[in-house]
């Protein structure tokens, strides 16, 4: 009949799903710049994806607390 039987249609709770973890991922990202930060002394900040260090991002400014 028509080519749009092939496509199915997504759940809805699997595009619900794509969007509720964003916070969660943030937070997630956050605690990882930290851990690296602890272990080897710099890390990737989180916001800028610039150089961590203990004090705080050197490129953005931004600290971890
Ligand atoms: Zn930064």
């Amino acid at each position: 009949m028509t080519a749009l039987a092939a496509e199915a249609p997504a759940p809805a709770i699997s595009a619900k799903r794509l969007f509720e973890p964003s916070e969660v991922t943030l937070e997630d990202s956050i605690l990882g710049a930290w851990e690296a930060l602890t272990a080897r002394d710099r890390a990737e900040c989180p916001v800028c994806h610039g150089e961590l260090e203990r004090g705080g991002c050197a490129t953005c400014g931004s600290s971890l607390s």
